[in-house]
């Protein structure tokens, strides 16, 4: 396997679990799993995320990036990196462990305060502030994104789609982030870089500097997401698939569970579109997350408003026919056009427009 050997940096010749004792699991990403794990000599409680790199061919480069810019990474604002181990065809990333869930997960008993809103923006711009001093941009920070630790610490995680900028390129155009948390230049796929105000000038914004308290109050968000969940609410992690039932169903808002566009996702949708077109018989693409994100919750909520005014739902279960019928001849179509419909929507409202663009 080639791709394998293209990992670099990676520990060959130890086998990780004579290292650390992977406990329970604690999320899944789009990359692979993380565990809970200990490391058997300081007994420090770790974070593990495990990737088998057979089924993550396309991401290698992705995952290559995550692990190149963490390993550079040293701030009390990202999550710090401690190494990884290639055992068969099963990478294990080893990192510190982030107990507090994440600032998404925070949010599912109900919305936040001003003070926690304000004190968990500072500490992402301090992480922010130190990318930038390193040249390096993150480009997917939104709520899944940034963890907490047990006593309240907030750091960036998931790094990626982050983005080195050298001196020969001091501005990038990927189109890549979270549809509904990406900044408009990105959309726009007009030159970016780290400026937009700088991170530094948003610490001194008056909501940063009159709202904010101590790290250490956090915690009081951490303890009502811990009661809410030992009500019986929400069984797993906001990040988590098993999330959505069947129908696609989800405690938070579909809106906000939209998955991450990255170079190698677009690449892959591109290629299951043109090899389905072509008739080309090839490995099969997974289905589209956004069939249980956005399409089925969509329709659901049509067909509940059409019923509770008398009205027929016919054309609409036509319409989210054709969506899974497009789906079985083409996986990840539905989530190439839903990408295209917001790029498209998004520079129609940025550019001020009255009529979408037809370019
Ligand atoms: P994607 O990679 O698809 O953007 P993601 O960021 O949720 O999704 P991962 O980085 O694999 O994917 O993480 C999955 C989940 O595991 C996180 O949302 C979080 O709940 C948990 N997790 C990740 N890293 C840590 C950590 N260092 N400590 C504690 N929990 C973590």
């Amino acid at each position: 396997m080639a791709h394998l050997r293209d990992m670099q940096n990676q520990n060959t010749r130890l086998d990780p679990e004579e290292y650390f004792t992977k406990q329970e699991r604690i999320g899944k990403g789009s990359f692979g799993e993380v565990y809970k794990g200990i490391n058997n000599r300081t007994k420090e409680v770790v974070a593990i995320k495990i990737i088998d790199l057979e089924e993550a061919e396309d991401e290698i480069e992705d995952i290559q990036q995550e692990i190149t810019v963490l390993s550079q990474c040293d701030s009390p604002f990202v999550t710090k990196y401690y190494g990884s181990y290639l055992k068969g065809t099963k990478l294990w990333i080893i990192m510190e462990y982030l107990g507090g869930g994440s600032a998404l997960d925070l949010l599912r008993p109900g919305p936040l305060e001003e003070t926690y809103i304000a004190t968990i923006l500072r500490e992402i711009l301090k992480g922010l502030e130190y990318l930038h001093s390193e040249r390096k941009i993150h480009r997917d920070i939104k709520a899944a994104n940034v963890l907490l630790s047990e006593q309240g610490e907030v750091k960036l995680a998931d790094f990626g789609v982050a983005g080195q900028l050298t001196d020969t390129q001091i501005k990038r155009n990927t189109f890549v982030g979270t549809p509904f948390w990406m900044a408009p230049e990105v959309i726009k796929q007009s030159a970016y870089d780290f400026k937009r105000p700088t991170a530094k000038e948003l610490l001194k914004h008056k909501f940063i500097t009159r709202y904010t308290k101590k790290t250490a109050y956090l915690t009081e968000l951490i303890d009502r997401y811990r009661r809410w969940k030992s009500e019986g609410h929400g069984e797993e992690s906001s990040s988590d698939d098993s999330d959505m039932d069947a129908d696609g169903d989800t405690d938070t808002c579909p809106m906000w569970t939209f998955p991450t566009v990255r170079p190698s996702s677009m690449n892959k949708l591109q290629k299951s579109y043109t090899d389905s077109e072509s008739g080309d018989s090839v490995k099969r693409q997974p289905k589209s997350q956004c069939l249980s994100a956005l399409v089925t919750p969509i329709f659901r909520e049509l067909k509940e408003k059409r019923r509770a005014t008398g009205g027929g739902v016919g054309a609409i279960e036509e319409l989210e026919n054709a969506f899974n019928l497009a789906e079985e001849s083409c996986p990840g179509i539905s989530d190439r056009l839903v990408t295209h419909m917001m790029e498209r929507v998004c520079r129609f409202s940025l550019n001020g427009n009255t009529t979408p663009s037809s370019r």
